[in-house]
């Protein structure tokens, strides 16, 4: 009898601080969704969009991730060096509350597949296109051990850089409606 196929995860590694906002990304997740495929670049029609705040060098990919059919009730602001940035900024969702990741001729919600493909490519092209290293695959075995202390670490060093922009009390709140929603 054949075993079942041993089930993986596929991430898409994201490190802020890398990001030039070149945008190559975008294009090429495009082209790759054009019909036929890599017949037009439009970056409306991309999985990744960059949030872009040219002035302070400030560049934050986000991929499309699932639809929602209304849109948040209660929206909160970021504030980072000084610029604010609502919610929906960094949301991964295909929302009705804007245009981010909606198909602009169809109207249908965009979501990222990874790239997906018949033969599967190495990696997913907008990992490719980004010459930077902000974008990194990963792949492992569903119910491989996730390395906690490196987790650990990341997340302390996020929080501390939240803390630092937002002050504790605000990470603490939100901390707080994370746990409630969940
Ligand atoms: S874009 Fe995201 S954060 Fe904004 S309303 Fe929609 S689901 Fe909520
Ligand atoms: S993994 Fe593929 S579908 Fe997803 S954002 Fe990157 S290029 Fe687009
Ligand atoms: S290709 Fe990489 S560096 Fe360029 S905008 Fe996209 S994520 Fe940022």
């Amino acid at each position: 009898m054949r075993s079942a196929a041993a089930k993986i995860v596929k991430e898409i590694r994201i490190e802020v601080d890398k990001c030039t906002g070149c945008r190559a990304c975008e294009t090429v997740c495009s082209a790759f969704h054009a019909k036929p495929r890599y017949s037009s670049t439009n970056p409306a029609r991309s999985r990744i969009r960059v949030v872009a705040d040219e002035i302070n060098d400030e560049y934050v990919p986000v991929q499309a991730g699932n639809y929602t059919l209304s849109g948040c009730e209660g929206r909160h602001f970021y504030q980072l060096d000084g610029k604010q940035y609502s919610e929906c900024s960094f949301c991964r969702a295909a929302c009705p509350a804007r245009d981010y990741f909606i198909e602009p001729d169809s109207g249908l919600p965009l979501k990222c597949d990874m790239c997906e493909d018949e033969p599967p490519l190495a990696q997913p092209l907008c990992v490719t296109a980004c010459l930077p290293g902000c974008l990194t695959y990963q792949v492992r075995p569903a119910d491989a051990p996730v390395d906690e202390a490196r987790e650990q670490q990341a997340l302390a060093k996020a929080l501390e850089s939240l803390a630092g922009q937002h002050g504790i009390e605000a990470v603490i709140e939100k901390l707080k409606r994370f746990e409630k929603a969940r």
